[in-house]
């Protein structure tokens, strides 16, 4: 290898421009964003009223999501809550036919807090996917919307395709699906950074 890249300029242009791309591919440039704001929870468990149990399977999905970020971030815990405390929940996580306009899924508000921590206990933070946009797909395209959702909650903001289409939090996720449904390790990175 190196008797090749020494015979020659063009060797050793090739040589380069290969080892960088390959860097590149392998380690994004920047993990993880928050929102301007730095928003986050003053504690880490988080609880949920999930209203999508009348949805079809949104219900368990929405569940499933929570508890596939419980098991990869062990500093933040989502906990669903029975309904006589739903009123009383941190957030709500909700489905519904939103129609044709151009989401899959938001997490609405969850980008305003105040002093950098979200208000406790008043479902200020809606997460929602768009049945209109996600019925008849495949379970994991949705789910990876729930788990993106799910990172808006606590504060995670949007990467995009340039700087890493491979994590959860990549902004054209609901789309464009890349094979992922649950958190990757810049979405936990962020996490630990907020949380820890
Ligand atoms: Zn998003």
């Amino acid at each position: 290898m190196n008797r090749v890249i020494r015979s020659g300029a063009i060797a050793l242009t090739t040589a380069v421009a290969t080892y960088g791309y390959t860097v590149v591919d392998a380690n994004p440039a920047e993990a993880y964003h928050f929102f301007s704001a730095n928003c986050r929870w003053d504690h880490t468990t988080v609880t949920v009223a999930n209203l999508a149990y009348s949805q079809a399977g949104y219900g368990a999905g929405w569940d499933s999501m929570m508890t596939a970020w419980n098991n990869t971030v062990a500093e933040v815990e989502f906990k669903a809550v029975g309904s006589g405390d739903k009123d009383q929940a941190d957030f709500k996580v909700v489905a519904d036919y939103y129609g044709n306009i151009g989401w899959y899924g938001n997490a609405d508000k969850s980008n305003v807090c105040t002093n950098g921590h979200y208000p406790n206990g008043v479902q200020h933070i809606t997460a929602q996917v768009n049945r209109s946009l996600t019925d008849g797909r495949p379970n994991n395209n949705n789910n990876a919307v729930l788990t993106h959702e799910l990172g808006h909650t606590i504060g995670l903001a949007h990467m995009n395709v340039l700087e890493n289409p491979y994590v959860i939090m990549y902004d054209g996720i609901g789309y464009d699906y890349r094979g992922i449904w649950l958190p990757q390790t810049d979405d936990i990175d962020g996490a630990l950074v907020r949380y820890f």
